[in-house]
């Protein structure tokens, strides 16, 4: 029997803001000394009041309508007790009934089309301190405790463990693109648990979930998803059943552990937070919210790809805004001098994403605009260097921030394009290569490759390459 997995993903993405959730503390707490930015108020002490950070009520509202969701106009906050040394107050100002927004969905472009991935609802929290494990001891770091985290948890619509993570890429992708959070995972500003469970092909009925917790990077939500679906495969398989719990996944032994046994929502005691008003929105500032989005990055790769962009490569130029920019930027350059989008996207994709990565440099650091790109895009396309010469050109261009025609100048790159030189050049390859000449003649047509190579060589890589296998064909056949 055949079975399906069905997961459904809960993502926490700490908020940008300047202050934390409830109190006046910084919340840019990264490699400040241990529980400096502390009050009253984030330590939990008794008769410290909370107040709420409107920013990130605002940040969470804006995430909620880029995905779709309603906004209710009525919101509050509700208490989550649990009793952990990482918790101050001995529960977590949180949101349980009436979220800040619910029912959205995100579209995901997949292998098999496009998937409708339903959002349940997009609430906000408070994060907790930090743990800091020792042989013997455990220390607190409460700089992180209050710092406003907003929590996005879709519905069990995702079906693999390449969705799952084409989700979550989705999903960075937006929250960067609103600049609600940076959406690091190595940095733990974005976390996730995913709930797997799996059923029989063409059952609609779900099976018993477990949880895994601890996904710190991409590329372990995928593995974590995998190995616990075929998990409980196997264990239907052999008879017995799917315990609900949650397991954690263990990097080195690459394999999901148990961790405790699933609490449910009557183990929080939730209630309404009682030191915080409820929410009451005004219409015309959730109108305003929504007017004020960005465009959104499903419809730039949408706008690329109408261009003619394949869509992956679409998606890839949509990555983030800055690349987007970059990218509308080159490609209406090249459109006024007639230029194919493709070609744009395609030396963006491949020899500038190649630099960038290599140089592990971001496209807003490069000295190289738009305008000098698609100038030295149009020096291939007019034929004044080959394909080669300007992937160099560009490299360089990338390395010096110099324009693509004074590199040319200065080391004589021009293309050979003269046909009677050319020509001489190639009779003379052929004439000092009877071999190879004799082999491509009876069929070979690699040969025709190596006669290509010689000629480019004695040409220090400047011949035009259409011209020269053109010329080697016509001598070689007559
Ligand atoms: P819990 O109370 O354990 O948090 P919820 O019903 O609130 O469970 O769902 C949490 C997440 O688990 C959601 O993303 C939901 O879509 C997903 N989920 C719920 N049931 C299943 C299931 N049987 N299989 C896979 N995912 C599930
Ligand atoms: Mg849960
Ligand atoms: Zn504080």
């Amino acid at each position: 029997m055949g079975y399906t997995a069905v997961i459904g993903m809960e993502v926490h993405a700490q908020i940008l803001t300047r202050s934390k959730m409830f109190c006046a503390c910084s919340a840019d707490y990264a490699g400040a000394p241990p529980n400096s930015h502390t009050c009253p108020t984030c330590l939990g002490m008794p008769g410290a009041l909370p107040t709420a950070n409107k920013a990130a009520i605002e940040a969470t509202i804006r995430t909620g309508l880029a995905l779709s969701c309603q906004i209710p106009p009525f919101a509050k906050f509700d208490r989550k007790n649990y009793p952990y040394p990482d918790l101050p107050k001995g529960y977590q100002i949180s949101q349980y009934d009436l979220p800040l927004c619910r029912d959205g969905q995100l579209t995901l472009r997949t292998d098999a089309g496009e998937r409708e991935i339903r959002i349940r609802r997009v609430h906000l929290e408070e994060d907790t301190a930090k743990l800091l494990h020792q042989p013997d001891a455990t220390l607190i770091d409460y700089n992180r405790a209050g710092v406003p985290l907003m929590e996005i948890v879709t519905e069990a619509d995702l079906r693999t463990a390449e969705e799952a993570g084409r989700y979550l890429v989705a999903l960075r992708r937006i929250l960067r693109y609103l600049g609600v959070s940076t959406g690091n995972m190595e940095e733990g500003a974005m976390r996730c648990e995913a709930n797997v469970s799996v059923r029989p092909e063409g059952t609609s009925e779900l099976g018993t979930k477990v949880e895994i917790k601890n996904l710190n990077s991409f590329r372990s939500v995928r593995q974590a998803i995998a190995y616990e679906s075929e998990r409980q495969i196997e264990v239907l398989e052999a008879g017995g059943e799917v315990h609900q719990v949650t397991m954690g996944w263990d990097e080195d032994a690459h394999r999901t552990v148990f961790q405790r046994s699933k609490e449910y929502a009557e183990d929080y005691r939730y209630f309404p937070e009682p030191d915080l008003p409820p929410m009451v929105h005004d219409p015309a500032w959730i109108a305003q919210l929504r007017d004020s989005l960005p465009e959104l990055p499903a419809s730039v790769a949408a706008r690329f790809a109408e261009l003619g962009i394949r869509p992956e490569d679409a998606e890839l130029l949509a990555e983030d805004r800055t690349v987007a920019s970059y990218a509308d930027s080159a490609l209406s350059t090249g459109a006024e001098q007639g230029i194919d989008a493709t070609t744009i996207a395609n030396w963006m994709t491949g020899e500038l994403f190649r630099w960038l990565s290599e140089n592990n440099a971001s496209i807003d650091e490069i000295p190289v605009t738009p305008e000098s790109l698609v100038a030295s895009i149009a020096l291939v396309e007019n034929g004044t260097i080959n394909q080669n010469v300007a992937k160099n050109v560009l490299a360089e261009m990338l390395d010096t921030g110099r324009d693509a025609a004074s590199i040319i100048d200065e080391r004589g790159l021009r293309q050979i394009s003269d046909r009677a030189a050319l020509q001489e050049t190639v009779q003379r390859i052929i004439a000092a290569n009877p071999g190879p000449a004799e082999d491509f003649r009876s069929g070979k047509q690699a040969a025709l490759n190596y006669l290509m190579g010689q000629v480019m060589r004695e040409t220090r890589g400047k011949a035009n390459a259409g011209l020269v296998r053109e010329l080697l064909q016509a001598e070689l056949d007559g």
